[in-house]
């Protein structure tokens, strides 16, 4: 089995914030397999390319060099770089990832971020967190799990997240989008999200980080 655990999850539920701590636990390196689907639409947007076209965003991806650095001292965000460019703070904004969502259900997106992300991951010591780095990624993953919350406390922690970056939030339209967004992720054809059959399934409605962390190295060191 390959030394890497996978996170998946629905957006809000504390994914992240989760990865990040488990990955300095472990000495991993966090994946943050979101802030490259998020860079193909930023990219996709920028160069006035409808998400939904599979061609030409085909076509625009193999333009496109797609570059991780590690995540920044301050923010602890995974940084990345189209083109040589570093995309800042509207990688991480609620459009964007609709966007993302939108733009993720297209084959050669999918196929281009996969191959990538495995990559990354071929020497194992990796903490991968998405939708399907479980299902897809990383089948062969030594750990997965499945974090899972109700949408309204997902909302309420986006919202927190948000507001911690100085970004405006109107609440309905966040609880709106993170609704359609599970919607849409789960019922793609392509990579639906779905826990893996081997995904220990924990539900953070009432836990915090701390707590969901402790829980997995529970898990891992067994
Ligand atoms: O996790 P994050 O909110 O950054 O992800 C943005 C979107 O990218 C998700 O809504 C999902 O549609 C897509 N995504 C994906 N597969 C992944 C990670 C993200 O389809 N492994």
């Amino acid at each position: 089995k390959l030394e890497v655990v996978t996170i998946d999850g629905p957006s809000g539920v504390g994914k992240s914030t989760v990865s990040r701590l488990l990955a300095s636990r472990l000495g991993y390196t966090y994946l943050d397999t979101g802030a490259m689907y998020r860079a193909v639409a930023l990219a996709c947007k920028r160069a006035g390319v409808d998400v939904r076209d599979e061609e030409p965003v085909a076509r625009l991806l193999d333009t496109l060099d797609i570059q991780l650095l590690p995540p920044d001292e301050e923010d602890g965000d995974v940084r990345v770089l189209i083109n040589g460019e570093e995309l800042g703070l509207e990688l991480r904004s609620p459009e964007t990832g609709m966007l993302a969502s939108t733009v993720s259900a297209l084959r050669p997106v999918r196929d281009r971020l996969t191959r990538m992300q495995q990559e990354i991951g071929r020497q194992g010591k990796v903490v991968a967190e998405g939708r399907d780095t479980g299902t897809v990624v990383f089948p062969d993953a030594a750990w997965k799990f499945f974090l899972d919350a109700s949408p309204e406390e997902r909302a309420r922690r986006r919202i927190g997240q948000l507001r911690a970056r100085g970004v405006e939030v109107d609440e309905k339209e966040i609880l709106e989008q993170i609704i359609q967004r599970d919607r849409d992720d789960r019922e793609r054809p392509i990579a639906p999200l779905k826990p893996a059959p081997d995904a220990v399934v924990i539900d953070s409605s009432t836990m915090d980080a701390g707590k969901v962390v402790e829980t997995m190295l529970a898990h891992i060191r067994r």
